[in-house]
């Protein structure tokens, strides 16, 4: 069956991609321009399943995807801005809300036949960043905060907020359609933490980094962190490998159906980072050094929410990478794309 991958040239649609070819699926992925449309054609030039791109500009505009979703069998829709530095709450809201809208719309005009549609929240949307850590949060959790920041600071709102909110307004107008609707063909959410690991996509410079790698990866292995940034606790992780998977069991489960899944390995802290690039990077000269004593790890972790993805574990068969596996693949693919051994 063929697979519409929106967003394809991203850091997570990329390897959304790459797992549906690898696993038979033929896909088509949406892109900006040709010449992101060709590196994914060379990417994919062995896998099992065939590969073809087509463009869309701009997933904001009404009937971006009239074209895209003729004669699909799934979708998965990956595509909307990350990053912490928008000005106005609007320009994220603008691509991550009429974008999905539009997408549902376009299936609904174009293809209303389509099995499934495999839209990619965030845990951003479960977790309220305002409540004192730790918490355990699951799927039944929504992020109450952000929306209403962004509506009283406007532009003043804090970034992580704007972000947030763009995806908590995304994934209500996701169900409100099916709510509305009632079509025939059903929803899935997958919600990753931040989600690091190799990347395959087009990436020529740190300047192009991904946000996820860019904000807590990148800046251990190049040193522009110091020992003074360090534990930098309070988050959790997933392998963007994992991320993919789960959305490609999800389109396959029926018992995925209208269910929220949390992608989730474990906590994790910028000292465990830098523990593992040291033991594993030892020529990556300004790496901090870390706390590797016995318990620190531990004491460290305890404090940070607890993101409980026992449902995708279960109900998808997912295994999460430890975060050993996560920072060594993420490591070495900027070793070798940055030219840094
Ligand atoms: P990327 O920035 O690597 O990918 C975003 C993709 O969306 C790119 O293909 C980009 O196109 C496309 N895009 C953005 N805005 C537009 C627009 N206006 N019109 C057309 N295409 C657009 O980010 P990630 O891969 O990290 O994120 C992918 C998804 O996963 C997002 O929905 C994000 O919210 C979600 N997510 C990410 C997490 C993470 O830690 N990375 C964690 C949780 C959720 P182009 O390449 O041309 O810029």
């Amino acid at each position: 069956s063929l697979i519409l991958v929106t967003g394809a040239s991203g850091f997570i649609a990329s390897h959304v991609a790459k797992t549906f070819l690898d696993e038979g699926y033929n896909v088509r992925g949406t892109v900006r321009s040709p010449s992101k449309g060709e590196y994914l054609v060379n990417l994919f030039k062995d896998t099992k399943g065939k590969f073809e791109y087509v463009i869309v500009e701009d997933i904001s505009k009404e009937g971006a995807f009239d074209e895209a979703v003729k004669g699909v069998d799934g979708v998965a829709h990956t595509a909307s801005p990350v990053t912490f530095a928008a000005e106005r709450p609007e320009d994220l809201f603008e691509p991550s809300v009429k974008g999905t809208v539009n997408v549902l719309n376009s299936i609904k005009e174009n293809n209303p036949n389509i099995g499934r549609i495999v839209y990619t929240s965030s845990s951003g949307t479960v977790n309220d960043p305002e409540m004192p850590c730790p918490v355990s949060y699951d799927e039944t959790s929504w992020n109450i905060i952000s929306e209403g920041v962004c509506e009283r600071l406007g532009a003043k709102a804090d970034g992580g907020h704007k972000y947030r909110a763009s995806k908590v307004l995304a994934e209500k107008a996701f169900w409100k359609f099916f709510e509305d609707e009632r079509p025939s063909f059903d929803g899935v959410t997958i919600h990753p933490v931040m989600t690091y690991g190799p990347i395959i996509h087009q990436c020529d410079s740190p300047k192009s980094l991904n946000d996820s790698i860019a904000r807590r990866i990148w800046p251990f292995v190049s040193g522009q962190r110091t020992e003074k940034d360090l534990p930098e606790p309070g988050s959790s992780f997933v392998d963007v490998r994992d991320v993919a998977l789960a959305h490609v069991r999800s389109m396959s489960t029926p018992e995925a159906s209208g269910q929220r899944f949390l992608a989730s390995s474990e906590r994790y802290s910028g000292n465990d980072v830098c523990v593992i690039l040291n033991k594993e990077f030892p020529y990556l000269e300004n790496v901090p050094k870390g706390d590797d004593s016995p318990g620190a790890r531990e004491r460290i972790n305890a404090v940070a929410n607890f993101m409980d993805s026992a449902k995708s574990q279960r109900v998808l068969g997912i295994q999460y990478r430890p975060i050993e596996d996560v920072v060594r693949d993420t490591t070495e693919s900027l070793v070798t794309r940055f030219g840094l051994k």
